[in-house]
């Protein structure tokens, strides 16, 4: 069974239009049995959609954590609040809060500090660059990234799991993906260079998800890639004519 993460970013505007695309995702329940849901709605609707857990059967997250315990952090959200109150999930280094809010991969590797240290199932978004060239796989900088994070997690990381998003950034919201033999050749990667810094008797396991332009006309031949355990999927997920087949 693949993993479908729904990514909601700033979206949808209005009470209104989330109730809306909970009742899609509740007459799909039972194609939804066939996937596993996460949906990371923005933060502001998490009260909703946890009275509808039960009905639409996902589980839930937030789309960044702080990588401080707690304090005067304005507008931030901590780990441990977001552990508290029953979420499973946190989004970890997505390109747009790397851009926007400037993380660093110091910023990264010390949220997936706070995530592990609370419990929460990090999804840690892999493939960052400020000025990538269209088509084109950094390797190099995937595996070093990979090192700068996890390096310093490596206890923490014990027995835990781990969801890692190769999202190139040219494909988030593009329309474009990487061939299939390009994910697939990634995502192996991904989880060796994984395997090369975790020893295996510290027994965890990093499963890995493609991110970017995942949409109902690429999903079916997406998910033949056996490398790859599930899907991160920003705009398609807010389409209620897109999410039957996402789910299926
Ligand atoms: C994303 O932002 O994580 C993403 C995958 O977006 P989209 O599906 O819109 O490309």
């Amino acid at each position: 069974m693949k993993t479908v993460i729904f990514n909601w970013k700033m979206n949808p505007s209005s009470l209104d239009e989330v109730n809306k695309i909970i009742a899609v995702i509740e007459a799909e329940s039972v194609a939804v049995g066939r996937s596993e849901l996460v949906i990371l709605p923005p933060s502001i609707y998490i009260n909703l959609l946890q009275q509808k857990q039960s009905n639409i059967f996902a589980s839930l997250g937030v789309q960044d954590i702080s990588d401080s315990e707690n304090g005067a952090y304005t507008g931030q959200l901590s780990a441990e609040m977001v552990s508290n109150l029953g979420l499973e999930y946190a989004l970890i280094g997505h390109s747009e809060t790397r851009k926007y809010q400037h993380y660093t991969t110091q910023d990264i590797a010390n949220k997936l500090t706070q995530a592990l240290k609370y419990n929460l199932t990090p999804i840690l978004c892999v493939g960052y660059e400020e000025n990538p060239k269209a088509n084109e796989i950094n390797i190099d900088l995937i595996k070093q990234e990979l090192s700068d994070i996890i390096i310093p997690n490596r206890e923490l990381l014990a027995k835990n799991q781990i969801l890692i998003a190769y999202e190139p950034i040219w494909a988030i919201g593009s329309g474009i993906t990487p061939s299939l033999d390009s994910i697939e050749t990634v995502s192996i990667l991904i989880k060796k260079t994984f395997q090369d810094i975790i020893p295996a008797e510290l027994e965890s396991t990093a499963n890995i998800l493609y991110g970017g332009s995942v949409n109902r006309g690429n999903i079916s031949e997406l998910k033949t890639i056996t490398s790859v355990s599930g899907f991160l999927i920003g705009g398609a997920s807010l389409d209620t004519n897109q999410i039957p087949s996402l789910l299926s």
